[in-house]
């Protein structure tokens, strides 16, 4: 299609075509205007970081506008703990809803109005069914539904009634006010649908003035129209809700926004409904929202994650009319990919096994350059402190090595990645257990940078620590929450299928002394062992560093798979 030819950067997906063909034809006098509109009940997840991208990104590409709009009409749910961590997740994701922030409280006056309107129109109708009675007149897919007793009430017994409902004269559950629509109706949500419920319940802005609350369907459309949004894009789920979102705008005559359905994001591994996420909170299978392991924005910062990496993986999966399950390694992957670009190398040992140069003149400490990061030669190097005792991994030596471990053994010889050969000369072991504690080597002054002048060659290269300088820190290294791929299975409660390992503790590693002072939030490759960040948790004393992921690629190696059996 010609009309794309302007902004061709951008992936394509069906949502954005049909922004680039309203713009063609103008119907929107050339506007673009998205909102995100999320419900402050829980913390904002991965799934919305797909909706974010997709509302803000659209509005950026085509000059547009993005509101941040809260649909806060269940105030029992809602906090302003989560009004303020929605706000920053968005910020920090790197949009900006610059001078719009709504809120759907702010419209309850307006919807007041709008349910008067409806009323005189012979259009709603209030009901003193109970809402279990509601449930069994509404009828089933397959049987028509019955018509309430209370539909044909006077416009004037209406307007009284639902005057007296927001007086306060009526408990909860008591009356509700519905629109008249059609009983018969294929789709259930127009037969005769709750537009208001009674429930005497303090609002996280509106404290108690009201006692009737609006409900998703009769706020939303509205508020999207009051907004003049252009494009009204929410999950499938609310397909089956679009006649009504339209009803309602038709019935009022005012401003018509078009309501565009896409796909839901799911991962495996992953739980991403609020209700689930607040499960693990409430019964302490996680730390709370920002634990390292949830799939909240908060979290995944946390574990480092960088916005950009989001925003690339968001727009690599596009958007599409069928929900389905994505791999949960596709998103590691551009963490991967963004982190080796940004990520400075140091060299930390997880599980530290001490390792005396005999050869080495004690007290000397040299200082060894060491490249700050191959991908990116302005980042510049850095000095490593080397001295007579240092620390290597505990893998990283085998007493009596498989056929295929090149790494350190007694006799054997390798390099210190930016330091010298060393070969291993002498084992000392824990006397009652028989555990290696320590390793005595020596090594070759000539290697230094890691070369021998003969020639001669070393089959791997280990990472090390110089013992007198290393930091102590704290490292957590995380695995998947979830056993199954889907733990979202009918019938199972999903906490039955939580991986009782997904969080290791390491108490002591030792990480080189050039991590000193790093900010919260840093991010660092520890070479050979993966990315990491520096935690909140984290003391001038002691860091504490969240593995984000290992450097393994399971999603290359997937995708090498599927291209060899192509
Ligand atoms: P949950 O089911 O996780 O509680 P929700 O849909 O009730 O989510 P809202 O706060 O109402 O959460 O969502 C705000 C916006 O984000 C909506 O437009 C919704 O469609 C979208 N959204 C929520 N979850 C996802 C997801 N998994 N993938 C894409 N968009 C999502
Ligand atoms: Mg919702």
């Amino acid at each position: 299609m010609a009309s794309t030819t302007t902004t061709e950067t951008a992936a394509s997906n069906f949502v954005r075509d049909i922004v680039v063909d309203d713009l063609k034809t103008g119907k929107y006098q050339g506007r673009v205007h998205t909102r995100f509109p999320p419900e402050p009940n829980g913390y904002l997840h991965i799934g919305h970081a797909k909706s974010i991208c997709l509302n803000f990104g659209l509005a950026a590409e085509f000059g547009g506008e993005c509101n941040l709009r809260f649909d806060d009409t269940n105030p029992e749910k809602e906090e302003t703990e989560y009004v303020e961590s929605i706000m920053e997740n968005i910020r920090w994701l790197g949009f900006d809803w610059e001078n719009r922030l709504y809120y759907a409280s702010d419209y309850f006056e307006q919807l007041y109005k709008w349910a008067v309107q409806l009323i005189k129109a012979g259009k709603a109708y209030v009901c003193d069914l109970s809402a279990e009675e509601v449930r069994q007149y509404r009828g089933t897919l397959t049987e028509p539904g019955k018509e309430s007793p209370y539909r044909n009430r006077s416009v004037e017994a209406n307007l009284d009634l639902f005057e007296r409902m927001r007086a306060g004269e009526f408990h909860d559950g008591a009356r509700t006010l519905r629109s008249k629509i059609d009983m018969a109706s294929p789709n259930l949500n127009m037969r005769d649908p709750v537009m208001y419920r009674i429930l005497h319940a303090e609002h996280h802005r509106t404290g108690d003035k009201w006692c009737i609350y609006p409900m998703y369907d009769f706020t939303h459309g509205q508020s999207d129209s009051i907004e003049r949004i252009t494009h009204s894009i929410c999950t499938l789920e609310f397909e089956d809700h679009r006649p009504l979102y339209d009803w309602y705008v038709e019935q009022l005559g005012i401003y018509h926004p078009q309501q565009i359905e896409f796909d839901r994001l799911n991962l495996t591994y992953t739980v991403l409904s609020k209700r689930k996420l607040l499960t693990l909170v409430q019964e302490g299978h996680v730390r709370g929202w920002d634990d390292p392991r949830m799939p909240t924005l908060a979290g995944i910062r946390r574990r480092g994650y960088t916005p950009e990496s989001i925003r690339n993986f968001c727009s690599s999966i596009g958007v599409s009319k069928t929900n389905g399950i994505l791999d949960l390694g596709l998103l590691e992957h551009f963490v991967r990919e963004d982190l080796n670009r940004r990520a400075p190398r140091v060299m930390a040992v997880l599980r530290p096994l001490r390792v005396v140069i005999d050869n080495y003149p004690e007290g000397q400490i040299e200082m060894l350059e060491a490249v700050n990061n191959p991908e990116d030669e302005s980042m510049g190097k850095r000095q490593v402190p080397f001295s007579r005792v240092l620390y290597i991994e505990q893998e990283d030596f085998r007493e009596n090595p498989p056929k295929q471990y090149f790494r350190l053994a007694p006799g054997r010889e390798v390099r210190l990645r930016y330091g010298y050969f060393i070969t291993c000369t002498g084992v000392v072991k824990d006397e009652k257990t028989g555990e290696v504690v320590e390793l005595h080597c020596t090594y070759d002054p000539s290697t230094r940078g890691g070369n021998a002048p003969d020639g001669r060659k070393v089959k791997s290269t280990i990472h090390w620590v110089s013992a007198s300088q290393a930091i102590d820190a704290e490292v957590r290294l995380y695995d998947y929450l979830f056993v199954r791929p889907n733990p979202n299975e009918e019938g199972v409660v999903f906490t039955t299928f939580l991986n009782p390992r997904s969080l290791e503790i390491v108490y002591h590693a030792k990480v080189e002394p050039s991590v000193a002072g790093a900010a919260t939030f840093s991010h660092y490759q520890f070479e050979r062992l993966g990315y990491f960040c520096v935690d909140p948790d984290s003391t001038a004393a002691r860091p504490v560093f969240n593995r984000t992921t290992a450097l393994r690629d399971t999603w290359a190696k997937i995708e090498k798979r599927a291209k060899e059996a192509e």
